[in-house]
């Protein structure tokens, strides 16, 4: 490894898929690259013109967001390497006799510009194409061009690519098969070395459970309800992820309906949320032992936010793709201790989904966790146990460990106490209404 990025980086060594990756695009060949966040993917493009031969050697970067470039360009800067972001004010110069090493730029900048095109159409230096953050061409590619339209752009990167000829870094995180597919498309990758981190959270167990289309959202979350009242601050903090706003404050009226005052324990956090309210909700659920035990939220509380001491992740309905889903479950565990992931789903919640998110909803087979890997030609580890490792694979768990069956989820624990109590007293018309709802298995 070369000497000069040891001490500029300050790093001993790459990990092996830093390697990897630097080795085939040193080769000639396009890298997809499938890491996850804190993988330390910015350092391959970093490293790259420190090992590439030619002179000059710059590396063209495509980032999602203004601020990701300009904060990009000063940690660069600040190292004593030459980076600069296209825009009104930058030294055209400098990049055009390839003086700056990295140029960050955005789809947009380059292809509403003739001036910019033509300098990179002439160009011989650029020796290195970046799509960092990539699985946002897919999202802001695509779909809803009405409320943002300037992010149509983003669909068109593969016309930025064409202006240069050389490799393309591909960096997405966790990406499924079909997301995968559809990316390498986009950017018109044919040659390309798929290189994949195993996205596995091993310390989170997986759980599935159908509910009735009409069973009330109170009932549902009643375990919970009773936690947040019986426990108070002390309650184990949980994210419930609802895939549309609608659902998200249909959860928390029902909360709200049962809690009363315990409502302070419970936020909403969606995209329409005031920023100062976003603002608060952030500060706290950054706190170790934060106000508010239970957040509920849409997958616009995900974005960059690294929440404290969440051990329990629910989904009241699936993300409609799978990559979504491993994003949000994600938040569950991050200091390493045992967590949970709960998703409920009824039968109306099953349209729209992607085909990888619908085949893991539906499996009632499979090791859910094999299942959920297959789609990122990933495997899980043959040392985890079976009753840590999802619901289908806990009921073979034949281990005989005494704490074997302590690893249930509440949801599962309060669903058989009411069915026990429903049987007893079957007079009370609550429980039995419960019992009723609970046995009758629903048809699709
Ligand atoms: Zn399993
Ligand atoms: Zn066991």
């Amino acid at each position: 490894m070369a000497e000069e990025v040891k001490r500029v980086f300050g790093i001993e060594s790459f990990t092996d898929l830093q390697s990897e990756t630097i080795k085939y695009l040193l080769g000639g060949q396009d890298v997809f690259l499938s890491i996850r966040t804190g993988g330390g993917k910015s350092l391959t493009y970093q490293a790259f013109p420190m090992f590439c031969q030619a002179e000059p050697c710059q590396v063209l970067i495509i980032s999602p967001l203004l601020s990701i470039m300009k904060e990009q360009v000063s940690y660069l800067n600040s190292l004593g390497l030459c980076a600069d972001y296209i825009h009104k004010e930058c030294d055209r110069t400098s990049i055009e006799t390839g003086k700056t090493t990295y140029v960050f730029t955005s789809p947009e900048a380059i292809l509403t510009d003739d001036m910019w095109r033509s300098i990179l159409i002439e160009s011989t230096s650029f020796k290195l194409f970046v799509v960092d953050e990539a699985h946002m061409v897919i999202n802001w590619g695509e779909g809803s061009g009405k409320d943002e339209p300037f992010r149509e752009w983003f669909g068109r990167i593969g016309e930025v690519r064409s202006l240069i000829s050389c490799p393309a870094l591909v960096i997405t995180a966790t990406a499924s098969r079909s997301s995968r597919r559809k990316l390498r498309k986009k950017l018109a990758l044919v040659n390309y070395h798929d290189i994949v981190e195993s996205p596995d959270r091993e310390n989170i167990k997986l759980f599935v459970n159908k509910v009735k289309v009409n069973e009330k959202i109170s009932f549902t979350f009643s375990w919970l309800i009773s936690m947040v009242m019986d426990q108070a601050i002390d309650c184990p903090r949980h994210i419930i992820f609802c895939p549309s706003i609608k659902l998200c404050a249909e959860v928390y009226c029902a909360f709200k309906v049962c809690l009363n005052e315990y409502i302070s324990y419970i936020e909403m956090f969606h995209s329409c949320t005031t920023d100062q309210v976003k603002e608060e909700i952030r500060e706290d659920m950054d706190k170790e032992d934060g106000h508010i035990r239970v957040l509920i939220a849409t997958s616009a509380a995900g974005m960059g936010v690294n929440y404290k001491n969440v051990n329990n992740v629910i989904h009241y309905g699936p993300p409609k793709d799978l990559d979504g889903f491993m994003q949000q479950l994600g938040r569950a565990g991050r200091d390493g201790t045992q967590s949970y992931e709960l998703l409920f789903y009824s039968s109306r919640h099953l349209r729209k989904l992607d085909i990888d998110m619908l085949d893991y909803v539906k499996n009632i087979e499979m090791c859910r966790r094999k299942k959920l890997l297959e789609s990122y030609n990933s495997v899980p580890s043959a040392d985890l146990v079976k009753h840590l490792c999802c619901d289908v694979c806990d009921k073979q768990c034949d281990c005989n460990e005494e704490n074997c069956k302590s690893f249930k989820h509440m949801y599962f624990i309060h669903k058989s106490e009411i069915d026990i109590e429903s049987s007893s007293e079957s007079s009370e018309d609550y429980s039995s209404d419960t019992s009723k709802n609970l046995s009758e298995s629903e048809s699709d």
